[in-house]
């Protein structure tokens, strides 16, 4: 039997080539090993307010990028979270499971709720209970994702381990798969910060749907270190950030990299960078408009129910467990 792979991209907006080079990238290099289930996590993005009509039509276009990216519908499971009722219930299991202490140390939960205090959302503080339930409903054995959900999956891991010990062998206890390269892309405008579909500033991201030219202003309003020499070097973020999705694209090493753009100057490394990034983009954009709307229900609705199916028989178990299956 293959392993399974669960992992998912909120529809909050649009994905960058942060969420291609640290996730979807590799949610494809792994489809044929692994069983997978690509889920397009709604029930996350409403953790922050969105506006309906464009949440409807963002999980669609989710949908879209993750079939543009090679995430094949006939060897993986495509599917939308609301979908799936149980992902819900399994998250108010798990929210009786874990302890306050342990989401107030999530720094994601930080993050997003910087300066609203006690006007934070609920929502942003119970997320990573949300990614839990979602991981364990599927038996998952690996999830690929960037380094900032690793903690998230920490967590899940901890709150699986807790639940078998308390009530009897029922969750596969998941392995995060956090690329050694790629894991964490920065924003390009704060490369202190990493690149999110949510933030404000879009100078700081790529977009996967980005044109030509909007891809070459923002490489070349991109911030840059000190220093003038374009290599590798632990004290200068922005380059390494750029070298790093450089090395990415081309599949150059390091040494490679550094080697290419001897006693070059920003600026030609920046309109080479910019000239790679849109023809590695090129294929994908002309991907994206494929599938059509009848196309896209029916690759969900079958995802649904394949999901559905292993989701059911798993929170069917954990409520025998917890001795509140009277109506199943
Ligand atoms: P948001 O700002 O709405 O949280 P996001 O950019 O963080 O958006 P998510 O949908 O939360 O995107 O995450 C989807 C996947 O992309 C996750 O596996 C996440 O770890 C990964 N990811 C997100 N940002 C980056 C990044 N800058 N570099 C590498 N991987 C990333
Ligand atoms: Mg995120």
């Amino acid at each position: 039997m293959k392993k399974r792979i669960f992992s998912g991209a909120q529809p909050t907006g649009r994905l960058h080539i942060g969420n291609y080079l640290g996730a979807l990238k590799n949610w494809v290099a792994l489809q044929e090993e692994y069983e997978s289930l690509y889920c397009i996590v709604n029930l996350h993005a409403l953790t922050l307010p969105q506006d309906p009509a464009e949440l409807r039509q963002k999980t669609l276009d989710l949908a879209r990028i993750y079939l543009a990216a090679g995430v094949d519908p006939e060897i993986s499971t495509i599917f939308i979270q609301s979908d799936v009722a149980e992902h819900a219930e399994l998250t108010w299991v798990m929210s009786c499971i874990a302890r306050m202490g342990e989401l107030e140390r999530m720094t994601q939960f930080k993050e997003k709720s910087k300066g609203t205090g006690e006007r934070a959302g609920a929502g942003i503080f119970n997320y990573p209970l949300l990614m839990a339930a979602d991981i364990l409903l599927y038996h998952t054995d690996l999830v690929p994702v960037g380094l900032d959900q690793k903690q998230h999956l920490e967590l899940t891991r901890d709150l699986a381990i807790r639940f078998n010990r308390d009530y009897g062998e029922t969750f596969t206890v998941p392995e995060p798969y956090i690329p050694p390269v790629g894991a964490k892309i920065m924003s390009l405008a704060e490369p202190a910060k990493k690149m999110s579909k949510s933030d404000a500033n879009i100078a700081g991201s790529i977009f996967l749907l980005d044109d030509a030219d909007t891809i070459t202003t923002k490489l070349k309003r991109a911030v840059t270190d000190s220093g003038t020499e374009i290599r590798f070097d632990e004290s200068r973020p922005a380059i390494n950030n750029l070298l790093t999705i450089y090395g990415l694209l081309t599949g150059k090493t390091n040494a490679e990299s550094e080697a290419h753009f001897e006693g070059k100057g920003y600026g030609h490394f920046k309109t080479e960078l910019a000239e790679v990034v849109v023809e590695s983009l090129r294929p994908f954009q002309e991907k994206v408009n494929e599938y059509d709307e009848p196309r896209l229900e029916e690759i969900l609705t079958k995802g649904a129910a394949k999901a559905h199916g292993i989701a059911s028989a798993t929170l069917r178990t954990v409520y025998e467990r917890l001795g509140i299956n009277w109506a199943r």
